[in-house]
């Protein structure tokens, strides 16, 4: 197990890819461990996701108090959240005061976008080639990319022929949008096209929504925090971060211990309804405990939702297309909201289907549909991500034997543990694919510390190669794909399931989420650690 290795030192012990919320969070560990670090991020500024996607009405579904980091206690006692659930530009503060205050800036170098990162074996040590054609070399090489990072836009001919402003949600101009007078496009119904249309729909002349495929969105009841509530979560957080740890994907909310049937009509109705009248996502991870995976109690918690949305849409034909059919509530992302189901009361406001009338092409003044050809000033892209895996298909990772990562996760990507590549070593993955998800921040720092344990057991033990085994590999992705059995969502197009039609070659279901619990997850990964990464070759 002992190195010897006479090659020049790379530039750095690590580069990290990345300056949101796990490269922030990976660089402060790191340096912990007294390494020399890098981190190249594309952006002007740190906040990755909560730096890119600034849409109006942006803001956590999780609670705050939740998803902030939990390691510094300093950073908890000096930090308020203002809203239960906080809006972007807030958290996009939290996360600069996060760079300053563990002076992070000084080893994160911005508008550096990562074009390619190769091995090379001689040296032990990643060969990392920014957009510009500078590089630079480390021992080891972290992605801390996020899994929502790579938009996609609708492959509709004429997109680049409009003269009016567009742009996706995840590219969002940095200087303010005004709606007023404006007559507005938005295509994309997901999360944040549900926060983008509530938004737009309060000053925009007229909204136009095109909708491919409705969500079953649940009430978010936001709220603001004053000084009094705030010192009480203070109070609170190591319950609240403790019970993080317990539930099943790290939010505050769990699956409720009944199934669907071991209550009475009435009484199911009832829980119904409370959870519909709570915060957050409880009606979604908080449910009776077979709602996502029993059709029958499926079908009851979605003729629920659907009985709301159709008291809370006046138009009966417009609540009709604003209910899925093709999908049982839950089972894909429900995307919380705030008054969204009554926009569409509105006089400004049009709902699209484009199941009907098809969108043809994108004009230079607007939209022509099958049945019509619409006029805009702004048309909004709130299209979403080539999830999980796109981040890492647009750089260009080659592994042992010049091997291209895209080329090997062709038919679906493949991880020891979510944080080992076979074939790549010293690559670890923050958040990459098969990592727990859920309430991200916290998968986020377990990942982290993962990582960082594991550089600190190498330095110990003088190695300096790590990667992961094919047995490894092949038992992780059993493990994978044993979690997701009799989940109704894996019968489901989404980004969970791997969909994304305007991305060649991603139209076919494929696993590359662990929906396996958080708790099972470290455990996994916790014994690894335990067993002195044995599982993994070392050298
Ligand atoms: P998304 O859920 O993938 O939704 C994309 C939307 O665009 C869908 O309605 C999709 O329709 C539509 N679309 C895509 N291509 C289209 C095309 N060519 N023509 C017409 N419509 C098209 O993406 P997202 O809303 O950006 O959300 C992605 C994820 O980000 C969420 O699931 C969530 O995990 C995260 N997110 C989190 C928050 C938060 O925490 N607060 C907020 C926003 C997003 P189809 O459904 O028919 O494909």
């Amino acid at each position: 197990m002992v190195a010897q290795q006479r090659t020049p030192a790379p530039d750095f012990d690590a580069i990290v890819i990345g300056a949101g919320m796990s490269g922030l969070f990976q660089l402060h560990r790191l340096r912990g461990l007294g390494m020399k670090v890098r981190v190249f991020e594309a952006g002007t500024g740190v906040g990755g996701t909560w730096y890119w996607n600034r849409y109006p009405g942006a803001r956590f579904d999780s609670e705050s108090y939740s998803y902030g980091y939990s390691f510094s206690k300093e950073l908890l006692e000096e930090w308020d959240w203002t809203e239960h659930f906080s809006p972007q530009p807030e958290t996009l503060r939290y996360l600069n005061h996060v760079a300053d205050k563990f002076d992070l800036r000084r080893d994160i170098q911005l508008r550096s976008r990562v074009a390619a990162a190769h091995w090379h074996e001689e040296t032990r040590s990643w060969l990392v080639t920014l957009e510009d054609g500078s590089s630079a070399t480390a021992r080891f090489l972290i992605t801390a990319i996020g899994p929502l990072s790579a938009p996609t836009m609708p492959r509709v001919e004429g997109v680049e022929s409009f003269k009016g402003q567009s742009c996706h949600t995840a590219r969002w101009p940095h200087e303010p949008v005004n709606f007023e007078g404006k007559r507005i496009a938005v295509i994309g119904t997901g999360a944040t096209g549900v926060q983008t249309i509530q938004e737009v729909a309060k000053t925009a002349k007229s909204l136009t929504v095109f909708q491919r495929t409705p969500n079953w969105c649940a009430p978010l009841h936001n709220g603001k925090i004053d000084k009094a509530e705030m010192s009480a979560i203070r109070e609170s957080y190591p319950d609240i971060f403790r019970r993080c740890q317990e539930t099943f994907a790290c939010f505050l909310h769990t699956a409720d211990p009944r199934a669907t049937f071991d209550v009475t009509a009435e009484e199911r109705e009832a829980f119904f309804e409370k959870l519909y009248g709570e915060r957050g996502f409880g009606i979604w991870v908080g449910n009776f405990n077979d709602i996502l995976t029993d059709p029958k109690a499926n079908a009851l918690i979605s003729d629920f939702v659907a009985r709301k949305i159709r008291s809370r849409v006046k138009d009966p034909a417009v609540a009709e297309k604003l209910i899925p059919k093709n999908h049982g509530f839950g089972t894909r992302r429900v995307p919380l909201e705030t008054r969204y189901y009554e926009v569409y009361n509105q006089p400004n406001v049009e709902l699209i289907d484009i199941t009907e009338t098809p969108i043809q092409r994108i004009t230079p003044t607007g939209i022509a549909t099958s049945a019509r050809e619409f006029e805009f000033d702004m048309i909004v892209y709130a299209t979403g991500f080539d999830a999980l895996t796109g981040a890492f298909d647009r750089i260009d990772f080659r592994g042992v034997g010049g091997r291209r990562l895209k080329e090997k996760w062709a038919e679906g990507a493949e991880t020891f543990v979510g944080m080992s590549v076979e074939g790549f070593p010293n690559l670890l993955l923050l958040l990459g694919p098969h990592t727990a998800l859920g309430n991200i921040p916290r998968s986020i720092e377990y990942n982290v510390e993962w990582v960082t344990d594991l550089l600190r057991f190498m330095r110990e033990h003088g190695l300096t190669r790590i990667d992961a085994t094919p047995e490894g590999v092949e038992a992780w992705m059993k493990t994978v794909l044993d979690a997701s059995v009799g989940l109704l969502s894996n019968e489901v197009n989404s980004w969970f399931t791997g969909i994304n039609t305007n991305v060649e070659g991603k139209q076919t279901r494929r696993i590359a989420r662990y929906s396996g619990s958080a708790p099972a997850y470290r455990a996994r990964c916790d014994e690894v650690a335990a067993a002195n990464y044995r599982e993994m070759v070392l050298s």
